[in-house]
């Protein structure tokens, strides 16, 4: 079968929810993939950054055939032993104090949702039902109902209301509107440290540093949604390093496991996580052994091989280069560590023609919104790929005159 059959069964049996790149891929290893005709790419996308440690990375995949051949799932029913490691591995390596294994990151985002209303019930004594949370506009925390409700791009709600109460949205990155919007009742503040999805934005210098202080003020939970940002995205392990800051609940997902397999954790703050008693709470495959095992591996690799520092080093090369090419349709270069957008100008046409044009040079990536082209490759990338994209890039930009 060739790309036009693929593409021709997804359209025939399957629900049309995606328009992807008609790019049929077969095979992956580290910053590279391969389509079904043998077309080699450099992943410049990582999974929406699901791949920080390159594709099928070799002690991943060996921790994953070890633990699938031994022990896979024994829903949290009873206990196995690759949990409590897990815990203590993830705690220590985040300084948490405590964690709660889910799946998808959305289930993480739903789970801290529950955790910090219900300590906004019993510790911070806010009357039953009343709990509000802040959130900012142009959001992206994943696709429940709960969570797209309190989305502000139309196309995720469209049609799916009735929608789960309690949640305020303010404009992000803009301090003095999350202090008006405080009331007595707000139980959290939920934040992306950079927007991914919404464009790669990246708030003022020293924001999350006064969200921080507002929030300690008012006894309001800081919730960071770091399934994007966090495990080297941004050359930090977390992102609100850069603001020297720690959350309350920290909420990883996407590389927690390189890829290999769906984990999410909700990490941190005895105090909210511990209002969860025995049935509060839960899901049959969060903290199973194989996800624990590969998490533990991805983790690993992500401290042992550099990939944080190298984020870090060569995301501000990237950067730098990207910003002298010297292109009319660039508005703006922007992003922190290896999570970069070059935001087009709107007489560009939108990025998904770059996307297009860039596909067929051998480097995949994504638009995100209309006009931001989102480069970040996995953080095992290395010097001279980098360049080799730059090239590539910049002739892109510069070939494609406006229609
Ligand atoms: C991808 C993402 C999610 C949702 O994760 P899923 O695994 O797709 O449910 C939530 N928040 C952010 C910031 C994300 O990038």
């Amino acid at each position: 079968m060739i790309t036009g059959d693929f593409i021709q069964l997804e359209n025939e049996f399957g629900a049309n929810n995606y328009k992807p790149l008609d790019v049929v891929l077969s095979r992956g290893q580290g910053i590279w993939v391969w389509d079904v005709e043998g077309n080699r790419y450099l992943d410049c996308l990582s999974s929406y950054s699901a791949i920080n440690q390159g594709h099928c990375h070799p002690k991943i995949l060996e921790a994953m055939n070890d633990q699938a051949k031994k022990l896979t799932l024994v829903s949290r029913a009873f206990r196995n032993n690759q949990l409590g490691p897990f815990y203590k591995e993830i705690c220590e390596l985040t300084q948490s104090h405590s964690v709660l294994p889910m799946n998808s990151g959305a289930e993480a985002v739903e789970t801290a949702i529950k955790a910090i209303r219900k300590w906004g019930y019993m510790e911070k004594g806010v009357p039953a039902g009343k709990a509000e949370i802040i959130v900012c506009d142009n959001n992206f925390h994943g696709r429940t109902l709960t969570i797209v409700g309190f989305s502000s791009e139309a196309q995720y709600k469209e049609g799916y209301a009735p929608f789960t109460p309690g949640f305020i949205s303010i404009p992000f990155g803009n301090t003095t509107a999350l202090e008006n919007a405080i009331t007595p009742n707000t139980v959290g503040f939920l934040v992306e440290p950079i927007q991914g999805e919404g464009g790669v934005i990246v708030p003022p210098d020293g924001y999350l540093k006064s969200v921080r202080k507002i929030c300690d003020r008012n006894n309001v939970m800081l919730i960071l949604d770091e399934i994007q940002t966090g495990l080297g995205r941004t050359g930090k392990l977390f992102a609100e390093e850069h603001d020297d800051i720690q959350s309350d609940l920290t909420l990883v997902g996407k590389a927690l496991s390189g890829g290999f397999y769906p984990i999410s954790a909700v990490l941190s703050n005895k105090e909210v996580l511990g209002v969860f008693k025995p049935g509060d709470h839960g899901s049959t495959f969060g903290g199973n052994p194989l996800g624990c095992a590969v998490a533990r591996a991805a983790l690993r690799v992500l401290i042992e091989e550099n990939m944080i520092k190298s984020a870090a080093t060569l995301g501000e090369y990237f950067m730098k280069q990207l910003k002298e090419i010297n292109s009319p349709h660039v508005k703006e270069v922007r992003g922190k560590g290896l999570l970069i957008g070059i935001e087009l100008n709107h007489t560009a046409g939108g990025a998904r023609r770059f996307c297009e044009a860039l596909q067929a040079e051998g480097i995949l990536c994504k638009e995100t919104h209309q006009h931001v082209i989102r480069l970040a490759p996995p953080l095992i990338i290395q010097r001279e790929n980098i360049d080799w994209v730059l090239e590539k890039i910049a002739r892109v930009l510069n070939s494609k005159a406006k229609h």
